[in-house]
């Protein structure tokens, strides 16, 4: 069965292919099926309820079963802030260098030991006869001090991990112990259980 990713994140669509295309999971873009997604609006108040928004919307533009995930950054100093504002944190022509400058300086004065922080990941999917599945993957990390490395994307020069700066690791690194990658692999045991 094809699944549609519904993402208007290149970086992060390369993401959900890399893991779940090993695991025999076809997932297409828009692009490969030359339709267009509408950009849902995310005003839920949860990572659940906005990856279920954007996955609701993929399948109704695409009447294809749909796989959405909505992620961000929560950090313990600021009270679980940017959260589902992650994409958003430095205002309206938001970018990753401004994201993270913005949040280099929120924690200029937050000691190391206090500098804990997770990347959360929810995925929902979602299928034209009504079933769908909700997963959520955590990782677990500090915020440095300064970027690190040239990797990934969004805030992974500055969330440092027990197995490194996820700006310094390769993808297969990243991908073996992210959010995103812990959520997918949730995703695919529960595929496997259901009758596709
Ligand atoms: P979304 O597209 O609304 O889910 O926003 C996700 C935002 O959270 C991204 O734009 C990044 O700023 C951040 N984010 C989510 N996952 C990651 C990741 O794996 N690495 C770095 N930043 C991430």
């Amino acid at each position: 069965m094809d699944f549609i990713i519904a993402t208007h994140n290149k970086k992060k669509q390369i993401e959900l292919q890399r893991v779940l295309s090993p695991l025999s999971i076809n997932v297409l873009t828009a692009d490969d099926l030359g339709i267009n997604l509408v950009e849902a609006e995310e005003n839920g108040s949860t990572f659940e309820e906005n990856a279920r928004i954007k996955a609701l919307s993929g399948l109704h533009d695409s009447s294809m079963p749909c796989i959405a995930d909505d992620s961000g950054l929560c950090v313990d100093a600021l009270d679980g802030a940017p959260g589902i504002f992650s994409a958003r944190y430095s205002g309206e022509n938001a970018n990753d260098e401004k994201n993270n400058q913005k949040l280099l300086e929120e924690l200029k004065n937050v000691p190391e030991e206090k500098r804990t922080a997770r990347f959360v990941c929810c995925i929902c999917c979602v299928f034209p006869d009504g079933r769908e599945i909700n997963v959520r993957g955590e990782c677990e990390g500090k915020i440095a001090f300064e970027k690190n490395g040239e990797g990934g994307f969004g805030y992974d020069p500055l969330f440092i991990t027990e197995h490194g700066c996820f700006g310094n690791l390769t993808s297969e690194e990243k991908d073996a112990v992210s959010h995103r990658g812990n959520a997918l692999r949730k995703l695919a045991e529960e595929l496997k259980k259901i009758n596709l």
